[in-house]
């Protein structure tokens, strides 16, 4: 079964670049031909989120049609150690990686760090707080402040993104907080139903702004909290495609 930790060493694996993880590559992806990688972590994007909208959200239907689905389980229930885990692959307990002052203390190097060592031009965009614990170790960083209503700061998210990616990085990173902060907020199924096309809007547009022969990689950090669609269950989508 694919794992959340499966996540860094396939994108190793595609960039060329050595890494040790406690996950493994996802056979055969390294053959679809890909230079570049972006990968989109849509927070909070659960399974039973991803399926119920499957028919509004045309892209990510589409992507998932075209690509390849799994259903992976979420390492942490938490989003700085569950995207820890996605960017090291590692588990919780071996990167201990709870918070974002941790996140900054951390000498474990993220599959971000590696690629920019080994001379390919990466790029991260999220919340300020968690781009500026990649000050100086990537190429392009880029910081959405938090106080943002959710829908702009996913907008945000969005055009930094796109922004990035006029900059040709070879490895892109963005989190959009949109769906969990929705969640947290009280939002019922209508305000939901908005975030995620709004997500699916963003990932049309990062897409568009993507380079041929890019490795996209669509998935989420944990179960929503609040909300809808809360569940005890921890599958989580993971879409690959080559776009
Ligand atoms: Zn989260």
């Amino acid at each position: 079964m694919v794992s959340q930790l499966d996540i860094a060493p396939t994108i190793a694996r595609v960039l060329g670049i050595t890494m040790s993880t406690h996950g493994r590559p996802i056979e055969g992806v390294e053959g679809w031909g890909c230079s570049d990688v972006i990968l989109i972590i849509a927070d909070s994007f659960g399974w039973s989120l991803y399926f119920n909208y499957l028919t509004d959200t045309k892209t990510i239907s589409c992507l998932t049609s075209t690509g390849r689905l799994y259903a992976v389980r979420s390492v942490s229930s938490r989003t700085s150690p569950a995207i820890a885990s996605i960017l090291t692959g590692l588990p919780p307990k071996q990167h201990k990686i709870t918070d974002t002052e941790r996140a900054r203390c951390s000498t474990l190097k993220s599959i971000v760090e590696r690629a920019s060592e080994a001379g390919l031009k990466t790029a991260v965009i999220m919340e300020a707080e968690g781009a500026a614990t990649f000050r100086g170790l990537v190429d392009i960083e880029r910081g959405v402040s938090k106080s943002l209503e959710p829908a702009q700061f996913d907008e945000e998210i969005r055009r930094e993104t796109i922004s990035a990616l006029s900059l040709f990085p070879r490895l892109t990173v963005c989190h959009f907080l949109g769906i969990d902060r929705a969640a947290h907020d009280g939002g019922g199924e209508d305000v939901m139903r908005e975030r995620a096309l709004a997500i699916d809007s963003h990932v049309r547009a990062i897409c568009k702004a993507a380079r041929q022969k890019t490795l996209l990689i669509f998935t989420s950090d944990h179960q929503p909290h609040a909300g809808p669609f809360k569940t005890e269950g921890k599958a989580l989508p993971l879409i690959l495609a080559r776009i």
